[in-house]
Parts: structure tokens; sequence; C-alpha cells
């Protein structure tokens, strides 16, 4: 039984996995993606700490081996097909595979979002911050919040097209998921020896 599942390994879900595998007390997280970020496409030049010209890619693999310098952070390729279940146990089911979880993040970005939530489509919306139309979103409740144990990071929450924006609301996803695990709200801040 894995803490949380993240769907969807682009810059949202990634960024989820990174602040979830800080949290000093191991929160095992699996990572499962089909490979297919929007930031594979771009060139970067307004990433902090990117240096300019950076392509998308070395940017995503970057912030994968970040996410994974956490032992407990795992990634496995594959297309997720559909969630069953409650908050504390989701099964989580793609083409030969299955795996439980007590949360679920779906970061699957704008484009498609053809999973069964307990056999049924999960409703979206269309993306209205997106500059092309066919794109779309899911209306979240606040913190990122669908339902009981399954939030949703990065474009498929609704945040504007930017690396940024889709990392920032996956690390507010797993500060929800952590706030909710520990009944009172939870962030990870670190100083100069917090973690020796
Ligand atoms: C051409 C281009 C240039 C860009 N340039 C910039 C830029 O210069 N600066 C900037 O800030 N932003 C830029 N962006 C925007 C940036 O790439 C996106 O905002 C960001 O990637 C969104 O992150 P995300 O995690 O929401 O979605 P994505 O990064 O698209 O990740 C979604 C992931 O979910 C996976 N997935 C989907 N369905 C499933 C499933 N069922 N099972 C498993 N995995 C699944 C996908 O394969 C994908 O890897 C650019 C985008 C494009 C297209």
């Amino acid at each position: 039984m894995k803490d949380i599942i993240i769907i969807g390994g682009g810059v949202a879900g990634l960024g989820a996995a990174l602040t979830l595998g800080s949290n000093k007390s191991a929160i095992n997280t699996l990572v499962i993606d089909d490979g297919k970020s929007d930031l594979k496409k771009a060139e970067l030049h307004n990433i902090p700490f990117v240096k300019k010209g950076t392509s998308g890619i070395e940017a995503l693999e970057a912030l994968k081996a970040n996410a994974l310098e956490f032992s407990s952070v795992e990634f496995k390729e594959g297309r997720v097909l559909s969630i069953d279940g409650s908050k504390g146990e989701f099964s989580v089911k793609g083409d030969g595979f299955e795996f439980k979880s007590k949360y679920v993040i779906l970061a699957t970005g704008a484009h498609e979002l053809n999973i069964l939530l307990n056999g049924n489509a999960i409703p979206t919306q269309s993306h209205d911050l997106m500059p092309k139309d066919g794109f779309i979103k899911i209306d979240c409740e606040s913190r990122q919040k669908l339902q009981d144990g399954i939030f949703v990071a990065g474009l498929l929450s609704g945040v504007t097209t930017m690396y940024a924006t889709a990392l920032g609301s996956g690390v507010e996803a797993s500060c929800a998921i952590l706030s909710d695990i520990a009944n009172k709200i939870t962030i990870i801040h670190d100083f100069k020896g917090s973690r020796d």
C-alpha cells in the first residue's frame, strides 16, 4: 500500500512528488506517467534556476531526478485507466498493473482525462485559461481537492499554463494532503541543521 499515487509525471506531478519526498517522515509516493508532458515541447527562458535556452526535456529530467533523490519516491512508466475505492484504500489500475494507495493526486495535464473513477467518467470543464480551445480542467474545492482522498494538480486543476503555476499547484496539493494526514496545517520548511 502506497501512501500517495500521483497520476501524471509532468511538472505538477513531479513537483508534488518532490514536496512529499522531502517530508521528514516517509510518505511512500508512486508517480505513474505515460511520458507526454507538454514541457517536452518547450525551450525554457523563464524558469528559476534553469539556464536560459534549456530544453523542456532536460528540465523535466532534472525535476524527476530531484524527486527521486528521496528514497520514498518511486516512478513507473505506464498509463492509468481507472481508480476505484475511497480515501484510505484506492486501487489504481493500468495496462498490466494495479497499485493501492491511501490518497491520489491527478496531474494529467489539460489534454484529456480518460480515467474512470469508480466506473464513472470524471466530470471536466473547458479550460478557460488556455490560449486555444479544446483543453480541459476539473473544478476543485479549495486546496486542489476533488473529493475525500483525491486531489488535482497542474493544468488539470485549471491553472495558467506556465511551469511555475503548474509546479505550485502540485506543491499545494501535497501540502493539503500532508495537512489532511496530520489533521493540522502542515508545511515543510528546512533550516541549517534541521536534517542532521
Ligand atoms: C510548446 C510549449 C512551450 C512551453 N513553454 C513554456 C515556457 O517557456 N515557460 C513555462 O513556464 N511554461 C511553458 N510551457 C507550459 C508548461 O509546459 C506546462 O504549463 C506544464 O507542463 C504543465 O504541467 P502539468 O504537470 O499540468 O502537465 P504536463 O507537464 O503536460 O504533464 C502531464 C503528464 O501526465 C501524463 N498523463 C496524462 N494522462 C495520463 C494517464 N492516464 N496515466 C499516466 N500518465 C498520464 C502525461 O503523459 C504527462 O507526462 C510550454 C508548453 C508548451 C506546449
